[in-house]
């Protein structure tokens, strides 16, 4: 591996083509460290979704290597993947994914199943991970009765209950509005000044704008990164 220390996520001239000839990622190369507070913006159709389900081993390269916590993805067998994605990341998305008609807590809990956690403890974790995101007197509420931010946050806590290596959000403050949207922002915000590796997909040119590494994608490719900037500009 080139030098310093592991990357969280590393992308080797990554490319992908969807079955239909889609051609969502071109030669996409970068690092992202453990600890940094990466925004990754573009117009729609970019393929910041498309990366993004790659960083997160959702979805395989059609060429290059796609490496997370060091391992490259391609050498992994399907379940292995499963259990490095289970283990490792967390995943945000704009629409929350909470399951109807179960409780907060366990839908939270549910986020250590694979860990092999016994429930006692996943529901204590579960309830200190709901306490982080401002929660604890919602455990036992159903997500109907919870409004967007809310049901957010119980996303955020789910996502990072197992602690994993990077936090991948794909447009987190997208439905909601900007008071709610806030909130998450500065929760995610919180989370990388406790340590944790957040990636965070948004069209917000103000989102992005206040986070301290912005990516950016056009037609599929990555047309400009800061960090690289600032490590052309600044060789160490
Ligand atoms: P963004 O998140 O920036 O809007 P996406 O990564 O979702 O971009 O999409 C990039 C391109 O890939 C788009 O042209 C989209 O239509 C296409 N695409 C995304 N997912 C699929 C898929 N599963 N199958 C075929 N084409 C897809
Ligand atoms: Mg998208």
């Amino acid at each position: 591996m080139s030098g310093g220390s592991a990357a969280v996520v590393e992308f080797d001239a990554v490319s992908k083509t969807y079955p239909g000839g889609v051609t969502a990622l071109q030669e996409v190369t970068f690092r992202i460290g453990r600890g940094e507070l990466v925004g990754v913006v573009g117009p729609s159709g970019s393929g910041k979704s498309s990366m993004l389900h790659l960083m997160g081993s959702l979805d395989r390269p059609s060429s290059g290597r796609v490496l997370i916590d060091g391992h490259d993805v391609a050498k992994l067998s399907d379940r292995e993947v499963s259990a490095l994605r289970a283990t490792r990341i967390g995943f945000v998305f704009q629409q929350f994914h909470l399951a109807v008609g179960v409780p907060v807590l366990d839908s939270v809990a549910d986020g250590l199943l694979y860990a092999g956690v016994p429930l006692r403890l996943r529901r204590a974790e579960a309830a200190a991970a709901l306490a982080r995101v401002g929660l604890s007197h919602r455990v036992r509420h159903l997500p109907h009765q919870l409004s967007g931010g809310e049901r957010q946050r119980v996303a955020v806590a789910r996502a990072v209950v197992g602690e994993p290596s990077v936090l991948l959000a794909d447009e987190p403050t997208g439905n909601l509005d900007s008071a709610s949207g806030a909130a998450v922002l500065g929760l995610l915000r919180d989370l990388h000044a406790s340590g944790t590796t957040v990636v965070i997909i948004t069209h917000d040119r103000e989102i992005a704008a206040g986070l301290p590494r912005r990516m950016e994608m056009r037609d599929g490719r990555l047309i400009s990164d800061t960090e690289r900037a600032a490590t052309i500009g600044a060789p160490r």
